[in-house]
């Protein structure tokens, strides 16, 4: 049976076996923990959603490079592609030279961002870039200084992105001074609702918050470039913004003259069931950060916007040297095309209807399990120690990804309470292999429980 269809299996007495064991000392002694580690094993292949590290064992893997893998590791067409560049060249520079395949991506962007109207792409190299150009851009086009963000977001490590995150610890404590101008918004957490109201009543109270009182006193509105906003937190728990909320953000940016940007970096390309996760919603954004699966593991992020936004820029205020690089373009070129051929968007609807119905088991098994969420494929656990306090379960959801990882399936946390688990599994995971994950994850969540 080739890796592409295996199911989960460990044949070390331990994980790590002794292979990784060594490496993980080269690790220990040469590089810092600084840089996070989920499943202490060293990679020897990988195809689909499957994962063989070198001492043989082989893993279901239900975080996709953290959302970057929705075609599967190794897509056979993509590696083609990329073998195909390899041959000609990697990095002319598009500021140095031309090459078709950056416009061509850009044209394709374009062709399926949801924006209204005409737009135009720069490309970059990672979301936290993407974020901190974006914001360039719509500080340039309005004139104005000021941005919102939101309680739980996540945009990435650099200062201006990691400014805009919003979890001190562990990406922010210690590292000020941080860039100014950034408000923060509770977002819609209806779970944890901010206010303490519920859904059914609160006649989305928050989103009238910003008129009734964050306008006033926090920020004058004529004075905000843009709101950027995950209309799906990632790492904030994959919390779904409701339709209302999303509406009237729209609303707002209208009325002010602020400009919306949607960062879909964990949340784009086929992962919801719709190409992005703003397609939802009938709300059109300004701006669209995007990165991560658009190009399968190698750099690329994009910042796609309305034409006239990006007309006002001279040569050389974007832009980088790596940004766009003809390996990634190409890769990401042939991405897009597969993921429209094969209809990734009902993989994912297909994965997400899986997942619902084993969730509701779950839940209905284990009082640990305070709430199930999300949309399509991009799907959270959320635990608590008690269904009434929904007080955090911190300390289990660790043991149970601790578990997980032992026994074959690999699995990722997210929140700022670090107490959900979330599913991003490739989007070409078969149904035995899904169905293989949750047994061993079911069997982690008894086990914790007791
Ligand atoms: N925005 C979102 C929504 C993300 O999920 C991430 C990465 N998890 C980033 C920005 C930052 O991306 P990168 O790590 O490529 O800088």
């Amino acid at each position: 049976m080739s890796l592409r269809t295996s199911l989960p299996k460990i044949i070390t007495d331990t994980v790590p076996g002794p292979k990784s064991a060594e490496m993980l000392k080269v690790r220990k002694d040469n590089v810092t923990d600084a840089v996070g580690m989920l499943a202490p094993v060293f990679v020897d292949r990988a195809e689909g959603a499957m994962v063989q590290d070198i001492d043989g064992n082989i893993f279901v893997d239900f975080v996709a490079g953290i959302g970057v893998l929705n075609v599967g590791h190794s897509h056979p067409e993509v590696v083609e592609a990329v073998k195909a560049q390899c041959d000609k060249y990697f990095a002319p520079n598009i500021n140095v030279f031309n090459y078709e395949q950056y416009p061509k991506l850009a044209e394709k962007l374009n062709e399926i961002i949801p924006i209204e109207g005409e737009k135009k792409t720069i490309l970059l190299n990672t979301g936290a870039e993407a974020d901190e150009n974006a914001v360039k851009i719509a500080r340039r086009f309005t004139g104005r200084s000021e941005i919102i963000c939101f309680a739980g977001a996540f945009h990435g490590r650099s200062y201006m992105a990691m400014a805009m995150t919003s979890k001190p610890r562990p990406y922010k404590t210690g590292f000020g001074p941080l860039p100014g101008s950034i408000h923060r918004f509770p977002f819609p957490y209806c779970y944890r609702c901010p206010y303490g109201m519920k859904k059914e009543s609160c006649d989305m109270h928050c989103a009238k918050m910003f008129e009734e009182s964050f306008f006033l006193e926090y920020v004058a509105p004529d004075q905000v470039a843009a709101i950027v906003l995950e209309p799906i937190l990632g790492e904030g728990g994959f919390i779904v913004a409701p339709d209302e909320f999303m509406i009237e953000m729209r609303r707002i940016c209208d009325k002010y003259g602020i400009l919306l940007i949607d960062d879909e970096i964990q949340s784009g390309y086929a992962r919801t069931g719709k190409m992005f996760a703003c397609d939802h919603w009938s709300v059109k954004p300004d701006i669209i950060v995007s990165a991560k699966s658009v190009a399968g593991g190698i750099p690329v992020a994009c910042v796609t916007t309305r034409k006239d936004i990006l007309e006002v820029f001279s040569p050389g205020e974007l832009g980088g040297t790596y940004c766009g690089n003809a390996l990634a373009t190409a890769s990401a070129l042939k991405i897009l095309e597969i993921m429209e051929r094969d209809n990734y968007c009902g993989k994912a609807n297909h994965i997400g209807e899986i997942l619902e119905k084993r969730f509701s088991d779950l839940k209905e098994k284990y009082s640990l399990i305070g709430d199930a969420r999300g949309v399509g494929a991009m799907r959270v656990l959320e635990f608590v120690k008690d269904r009434t306090t929904k007080e955090p379960a911190k300390e289990e959801t660790k043991a149970i990804i601790g578990e997980c990882v032992k026994n074959g399936l690999v699995i990722l946390g997210c929140s700022v309470r670090d107490n959900c688990i979330r599913f991003l599994t490739p989007l070409v995971i078969t149904d035995e292999q899904l169905n293989a994950g949750l047994d061993i994850l079911d069997r982690a969540i008894a086990k914790v429980q007791k």
